[in-house]
């Protein structure tokens, strides 16, 4: 095993909200590639989120009092820490995760370009905006946006780095101060990224991790934030939303998801197949956004399961902390458990394996093949609902028509992706599907890695969006102030009541000819 040491852990334990840690229970934290156990976190409660909210709210009033700009630069700061410390980063996501390097890659250069992104444009975003008031000339109104206050953010363990704190830091962009509860297989990712936060110059109080069981700590968090951010199952969200409901907060979601590809009869064979591999087996498949179904034109569906099973049959699979390997291990028994389950269920029901298949304990205890399925039946689990594993099913469709009719009978709308031998054919199926991305030549990467675009879900994929201006301002109160002057809105000085009464109709009409 490489870095980190034991060093590591013990100085980033130090960084989690929980007092006394030595006198708590703990929980182990094994490294996914061989399913040992390296370290321990200690478990968080209620008592310690309380403590963490006290210090949050005291510091945020302070932090709220900076300006947008003065904020920004400890996350231009943070940006470019986490680039400097990349390596750490990675060797820290791939062993809490087993993933390949390449995909605890993408997690870092994900949470240094979505801080870029909002430490240079949150400034102009935050600025307070003149609009049109009641009455032009006689009303002067101006929305003004300021924070929510404590964000509580609550992270699941697919991409540890990313996911529990890059939405942080756009409640951090806005004045606010977050409470986080990391997934419990993976707190050190967490504790490792707020690592560098605090040493871009954030005072600590204002990013509090409290690790613990979403039961304990989640609920405790959902229950005195002023806004929850939350990223996990759809069933969590839904119980979240429940929740957040009952004491009126505002809560937004990124849940599951079983995105399809749409594959037109023009499609480029190789580029497809390599894009589609990209599309359904990066980080083993267990990506919100991952493809797991694949609507092929009957013309070249046969050419394209061959080449896409080639592709895959030559996946590099390992554990290794380097960029060798192209798919690592699943994250955990409960993965290759539902995992495995899918596809057996998917196989006795009449599916065909074209690829893959199998679980390769000679390469570590949560290795699974990346798999591609064909024939597979309505009656199949997977055939309608999220394995988040490295499964993908094939399905030749006589129509373009009939493949985004087939793309949305669904009940999820994350992401979708096509690949059109035609630009305007491919933009006109983007345009039709159901989902809050959609990428065009490619998987997932280009709509979520455009960071000043809105992402998110429709259906029971999710709720509000990530990322962009809405990734913001969802964290902000929007206030209006109209001023009114010269004349009043219940009448004029000197003129009667009755009179004045009178002539509002014809200035309303007289509005609405000069277009307001
Ligand atoms: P999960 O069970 O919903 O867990 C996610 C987080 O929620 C964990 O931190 C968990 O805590 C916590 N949690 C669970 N129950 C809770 C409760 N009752 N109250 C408060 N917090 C609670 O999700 P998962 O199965 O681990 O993650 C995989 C799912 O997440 C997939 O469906 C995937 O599609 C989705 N996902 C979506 C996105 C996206 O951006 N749309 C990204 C990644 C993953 P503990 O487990 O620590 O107890």
């Amino acid at each position: 095993m490489p870095a980190p040491t034991q060093a590591t852990f013990d100085r980033l334990r130090a960084l989690a909200a929980i007092d006394h840690p030595e006198q708590r229970e703990s929980r182990d934290v094994l490294e996914a590639f061989t399913g040992e156990k390296v370290t321990t976190i200690p478990v968080g409660t209620v008592e310690d989120v309380e403590q963490a909210f006290v210090r949050a709210r005291r510091a945020q009033k302070q932090w709220a009092a900076r300006s947008a700009k003065d904020r920004a630069k400890v996350l231009l700061k943070f940006a470019d820490l986490v680039n400097e410390r990349r390596a750490d980063l990675m060797d820290m996501a791939q062993l809490e995760t087993g993933k390949a390097r390449q995909y605890a890659q993408e997690e870092t250069l994900d949470v240094a370009m979505t801080a870029r992104w909002y430490g240079k444009n949150a400034p102009k975003l935050l600025e307070q905006k003149n609009t049109a008031g009641m009455l032009p000339v006689f009303t002067n109104t101006r929305v003004r946006y300021q924070p929510k206050g404590v964000v509580g953010v609550i992270a699941p363990w697919n991409y540890p780095l990313t996911l529990a704190v890059s939405d942080g830091v756009a409640a951090l962009a806005a004045g606010n101060a977050v409470v986080l509860k990391p997934d419990s297989q993976t707190p050190y990712c967490a504790l490792a990224a707020v690592e560098l936060l605090y040493q871009a110059g954030l005072p600590r109080d204002l990013f509090a991790v409290v690790p613990g069981p979403g039961g304990v700590v989640g609920t405790a968090i959902v229950e005195r934030a002023d806004y929850l951010m939350f990223t996990g199952s759809s069933a969590t969200g839904a119980t979240l939303a429940e929740q957040c409901g009952k004491r009126l907060i505002g809560f937004s979601a990124e849940l599951g998801g079983k995105n399809p590809m749409v594959v037109t009869k023009d499609a480029d064979i190789a580029h497809t197949a390599d894009g589609a591999a990209r599309a359904a087996f990066s980080n083993s498949g267990q990506l919100c956004i991952s493809i797991e179904r694949i609507y092929v034109e009957r013309e070249i569906a046969d050419e394209f399961a061959r080449a896409f099973a080639e592709r895959t049959a030559n996946l590099a699979l390992g554990a290794g902390y380097d960029f060798t390997n192209e798919m690592g291990s699943l994250a955990s028994k409960s993965q290759i458990e539902t995992v495995a389950a899918h596809v057996d269920d998917a196989v006795a029901k009449g599916a065909t394996v074209l690829a893959g298949g199998k679980a390769r304990p000679d390469l570590g205890p949560f290795f699974y093949e990346p798999t591609v399925l064909k024939n597979v039946p309505e009656e199949a689990i997977c055939f309608a609902s999220e394995t988040f594993g490295p499964v993908v099913s094939i399905y030749p469709v006589d129509s373009v028509d009939e493949a985004v009719e087939r793309a949305n009978d669904t009940e999820y709308g994350l992401n979708a992706s096509v690949f059109s031998g035609s630009t305007k054919q491919a933009q006109e199926i983007a345009d039709r599907i159901n989902a809050g991305t959609v990428n065009i030549n490619e998987g997932y990467a280009a709509a979520w890695g455009s960071t000043a675009a809105p992402m998110g879900g429709m259906g029971i994929s999710g709720v509000g969006r990530r990322h962009g201006a809405e990734g913001l301002l969802k964290y902000c109160e929007s206030k209006t102030i109209a001023q009114q002057r010269i004349i009043g809105i219940g009448g004029i000085k000197g003129i009667p009541r009755t009179v004045f009464l009178g002539v509002v109709p014809p200035i309303i009409k007289a509005l609405k000819f000069i277009g307001r």
